[in-house]
């Protein structure tokens, strides 16, 4: 198959002031349509068969070898920029977490607080280029990680966590260096305003469900 960048779900402009036009334009056109680029290359030269990208990455080490590298580079790029978009609102419209998720972040996480400065955590010490993750795991409880460079939780065998990836936090310089240079904090406390809670819990659900099976 092949993949194609999907739209942002607002105009570019729609994260403003948190996130900039600038960077919302080159974030979704440059860097995840690269990523899209790479990886259509990349599937056409070794011939794969593959139906989805969340396939894709939840069999990234029976990728052939002479591709698996760009396939994990630009296949996780472009899966985690997928979600990315999908969870992101403008500021203050995103409310809170309610219902289950409500109910799973304080089961498994203490609560919104405790999550939040997990994540938070997670997303700032990350060394380099990278994401920090809110996802499910195999036994269906919530856990916070962070993975280097386009790796995600999907990629059984490669990550330390592996599971089903509820929220994710772009912590490379492309996603904010033009407006917050190199405070890499600013820019991960103004994340969680831009969180749109309805989506992740209509995703929580969906991993939630995936997981129990
Ligand atoms: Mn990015």
């Amino acid at each position: 198959m092949k993949f194609s960048l999907p739209d942002l779900p607002y105009p570019a402009d729609a994260l403003e002031p948190l996130i900039d036009v600038e960077t919302m334009n080159l974030h979704h056109s440059k860097h995840h349509g690269g990523y899209v680029n790479k990886l259509n290359d990349a599937v056409k030269s070794a011939g794969l068969k593959t139906s989805s990208i969340d396939e894709l990455c939840q069999n990234i080490t029976k990728v052939p070898e002479s591709v698996r590298a760009s396939v994990r580079n630009n296949g996780g790029g472009h899966w985690n920029h997928s979600l990315f978009w999908k969870i992101l609102t403008p500021p203050g419209k995103g409310g809170k977490p309610s219902g289950d998720l409500a109910s799973a972040l304080k089961r498994d996480l203490g609560g919104y607080d405790r999550f939040k400065e997990s994540l938070t955590e997670a997303a700032t010490s990350r060394f380099g280029s990278g994401w920090a993750w809110l996802l499910v795991d195999s036994d269906g409880k919530l856990r916070i990680s962070s993975t280097p460079n386009q790796d995600n939780p999907l990629m059984a065998g490669l990550v330390d966590l592996s599971g089903m990836p509820v929220v994710g936090i772009d912590v490379w310089e492309h996603a904010y260096y033009l407006k917050y240079r190199n405070r890499r904090p600013e820019y991960v406390a103004a994340f969680f305003d831009l969180i749109n809670w309805s989506a992740v819990e209509e995703n929580y659900r969906s991993c939630r469900d995936v997981a129990s099976r």
